[in-house]
């Protein structure tokens, strides 16, 4: 039978580009449908804008550590306009810089919604196409619970485009977007405050990283509201908002941001057509090589809930295009040893297992802990500490986690991350000379084993 595709990709987010390009390099006969923007989440409402806020959050404490070091500054003026702007301008060209990507590339781009037909038919805007193989990678969508007065909040997909930065916002949820997105209201100027339902936000990081970051944002005014939930939220005769919480307290805001997690985007994709089935949290259900129930669909990134990241998403796309096209340099996606960063403010970054994870999984551990105030902070008043820890197993002496919480942990993190999947034992990092003077050093120098 011949089809006119070999492999058709639904969604050219970060998953579905990376697999689409490299199965066309490799000879394939390849076409993408997209339906909202070329990139996907990470380029237009994830990754790349939310750096960018983080960056012009960033500049507040710049100013006023600058003072320290003899810089005088009129008093500074933050337009939030101005910031989506540029943000905006900077998204369009990298959208542009998708589009060469995949046309270079050889990749037939379909710009509209698809719709399976069948375990090997797409249907986009009326025209019906055949494929030998269906790539679903069609991401996620912020997941809001449904309470009374819902239509009154947004999610991280609407707070790129707010006109103007609201004086008060309650973030909801505890996870990498509530807390990055509570860093910027914060930063950029508006009284934020962060409501999480359980008792400390970040669950599954590392237990020293989670209260080093809750005691980092409280010094910095940031209002943290742990085992609160809102109940409600009603609209007021000014136009500002009345969230009523579980426990009848009620708070006023002009935004309500909800972080509560991401559904899988399956909408209108004609799933039903085909014999895809979902797993018991409602993501597409994969084998260890992507393969849905259908023996002709495979699916990958956000859709399929393993590991919602945007480098995750590029490794599971790498590994579909070899093992289809270029099966002699396939390997299977490797989900060991993730490095990982939340870009608050201070950022955390983390690699590994955690203290408790490693304690769980039966190993004898030794942790290394340094807490500091980061040179750069010595001639201003700001108090903010780093924290830098590693864990590693006492009977191999192997690393098995570094966590840290601080000015550029991710980009210090990246490096350790390498060392980790090189099997690093502690004795090569005491081995390995620090660069001075620096933060990043302290993962080298750290001696003594704090005490159980
Ligand atoms: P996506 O990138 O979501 O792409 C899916 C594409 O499919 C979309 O373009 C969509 O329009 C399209 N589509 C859906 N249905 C159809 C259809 N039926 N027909 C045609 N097209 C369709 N990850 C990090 O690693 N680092 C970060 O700093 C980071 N920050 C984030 C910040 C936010 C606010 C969010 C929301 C996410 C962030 N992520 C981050 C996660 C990252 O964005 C995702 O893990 C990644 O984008 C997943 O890629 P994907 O290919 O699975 O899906
Ligand atoms: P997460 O799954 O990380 O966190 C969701 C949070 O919302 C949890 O704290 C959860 O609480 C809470 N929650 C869930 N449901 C409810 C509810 N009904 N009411 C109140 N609270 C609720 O999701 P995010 O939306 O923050 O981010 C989605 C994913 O995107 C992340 O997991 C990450 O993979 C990716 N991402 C990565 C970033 C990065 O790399 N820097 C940045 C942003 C996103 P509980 O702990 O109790 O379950």
């Amino acid at each position: 039978m011949t089809y006119d595709f070999d492999l058709f990709v639904i969604g050219a987010g970060s998953g579905g580009v990376r697999a689409a390009r490299f199965a066309a390099g490799y000879g394939a006969r390849v076409a993408v449908a997209e339906s909202r923007y070329l990139g996907g989440t990470c380029v237009n409402v994830g990754c790349v804008p939310k750096k960018l806020l983080v960056y012009g959050a960033h500049f507040a404490e710049d100013f006023e550590q600058a003072q320290g070091f003899g810089w005088s500054l009129a008093d500074a003026q933050f337009d939030w306009p101005t910031l989506i702007a540029n943000k905006n301008r900077e998204i369009e060209r990298l959208n542009g810089v998708y589009r060469n990507l995949l046309v270079n590339s050889g990749v037939t781009l379909l710009e509209g919604h698809a719709r399976l037909l069948d375990d090997n038919h797409v249907e986009l805007d009326g025209q019906r196409y055949s494929a030998k193989h269906i790539l679903i990678a069609t991401g996620g969508w912020p997941h809001i619970p449904d309470i009374p007065g819902r239509e009154h909040a947004i999610g991280s997909n609407e707070a790129f485009f707010l006109e103007q930065l609201p004086k008060r916002v309650l973030v909801v949820g505890g996870g990498y977007i509530a807390v990055e997105f509570a860093s910027i209201f914060h930063g950029l100027g508006a009284e934020t405050t962060l409501l999480y339902r359980r008792e400390l936000f970040l669950r599954g990081f590392d237990g020293a990283v989670r209260r080093h970051l809750r005691d980092e944002l409280s010094k910095r005014g940031l209002d943290l509201q742990f085992n609160s939930d809102i109940e409600r939220i009603d609209k007021q005769a000014d136009g500002s908002l009345l969230a009523t919480l579980q426990d009848g307290r009620t708070l006023e805001a002009d935004c309500v941001f909800y972080a509560t997690g991401r559904r899988p985007m399956l909408d209108n994709l004609g799933l039903e057509n085909t014999s895809v089935e979902l797993d018991e949290r409602g993501f597409i259900k994969v084998d260890e090589q992507f393969l849905t129930s259908a023996s002709s669909i495979l699916a990958i990134g956000d859709v399929i809930g393993r590991v919602q990241l945007t480098p995750v998403a590029l490794a599971e796309g790498m590994a579909v295009a070899r093992r289809l096209f270029k099966p002699e340099e396939y390997r299977p996606a490797d989900y060991q040893s993730i490095p990982t960063a939340v870009f608050s403010l201070p950022n955390i970054g983390t690699v590994g297992l955690t203290e408790e994870e490693a304690k769980a999984a039966g190993h004898r551990v030794e942790v290394y802990e340094s807490r500091f105030r980061p040179m750069k902070l010595s001639l201003t008043e700001c108090q903010e500490r780093t924290l830098m820890k590693l864990v590693v197993d006492a009977d191999s002496d192997r690393v098995l986690g570094c966590h840290m919480v601080g000015p550029e942990a991710g980009e210090i993190v990246q490096g350790l991350a390498v060392a980790l999947k090189a099997g690093a034992t502690k004795r090569v990092f005491d081995d390995t000379i620090g660069v001075h003077p620096t933060a990043a050093e302290e993962f080298v120098t750290m001696r003594t084993p704090v005490g159980d």
